[in-house]
């Protein structure tokens, strides 16, 4: 690790320098109106934008099957750990149809790493005999009949329909969820309330990278426990700057994967990242 900050994250620093959202209203007292916030927002994404032009799907995969297969085996884990254990899954399971022949307790030593792998493997199984028997072995790319197969909720279905089908998708896990009401572009808790608000805000063509980018923030700047607002480059726009750390060096070393110089979560990542590759199985990550 212990390598030189990137351009983004001097970029991060130097960007706080800008008076943050929040100071600037309590100065004003006056509550932001509907057109001032959906403002802030689309300039928070093209900021964001900025930020990770690299944004992409952190799960690795090469085809729509071990999409949809990673995202299910995602529920509950990091999508560093899934990455490390895919290759050996498709290696022995390459379709629906090996998928749907396998011994479950065979299957379930293989996924055993990313936890709740009874589980996952009743859905993997699940899903690989309906793709098998209804749909020809094929992915279906249309969330009506994504969300039919086991283990397949809106979410995931998102997760698909946008990165192996170029359907435009919200994807509201966890980190878009909190990042959002954070920035107070919703106060929804119910992801699905959550989804239909912040469609309303963006057009169709943007919503699959904005949730690529604001998960990849998520994950790096504004964490759950411990945001780094003193090392954010949008905090000049966040109304909740000041919840997490604001002093620019201590915030610099709660930044994750390549903001603060540590390996990214895919093994294979697009050739625009420009944070070095996750380790295989069995090495220590690190920034896991
Ligand atoms: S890290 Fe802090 S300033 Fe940045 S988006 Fe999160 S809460 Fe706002």
């Amino acid at each position: 690790m212990g390598e030189q900050p990137s351009a983004k994250s001097k970029k991060a620093t130097k960007a706080t320098d800008e008076k943050p959202a929040s100071a600037k209203r309590t100065k004003t007292a006056k509550p932001e109106s509907r057109l001032a916030m959906v403002r802030r927002a689309r300039r928070m994404n093209r900021e964001l934008a900025d930020v990770y032009p690299y944004a992409h799907p952190e799960l690795d995969f090469r085809d729509p099957f071990e999409l949809l297969v990673a995202t299910v085996l995602s529920a509950q884990t990091t999508d560093l750990r899934v990455n490390q254990t895919t290759p050996a899954l498709f290696a022995k399971y390459p379709t629906p149809e090996d998928m749907a022949a396998a011994v479950p307790e065979e299957l379930e030593e293989v996924i055993r790493p990313t936890g709740f792998f009874r589980a996952k493997t009743r859905s993997l199984i699940g899903l690989s005999t309906a793709l098998r028997d209804r749909y020809d072995g094929e992915v279906p790319g249309t969330l009506k009949d994504l969300v039919t197969l086991p283990g397949v909720g809106r979410k995931t279905a998102n997760v698909v329909l946008g990165n192996a089908f170029d359907v435009p998708g919200l994807t509201v896990d966890t980190h878009f969820g909190r990042l959002v009401r954070r920035w107070k572009w919703t106060d929804q808790e119910d992801p699905e309330k959550v989804e239909a608000e912040i469609a309303e805000i963006f057009p169709k063509s943007e919503w699959t990278m904005l949730s690529h980018r604001i998960i990849f923030h998520g994950r790096r700047v504004c964490h759950s426990r411990k945001p780094a607002c003193g090392a954010c480059p949008i905090a000049h726009l966040c109304p909740s700057y000041g919840e997490g750390e604001t002093d620019p060096e201590k915030a610099k070393k709660l930044l994750k994967y390549e903001m603060g110089g540590y390996p990214g979560q895919r093994l294979s990542p697009p050739p625009d990242y420009p944070g070095k590759p996750a380790p295989p199985l069995g090495t220590p990550a690190g920034a896991e």
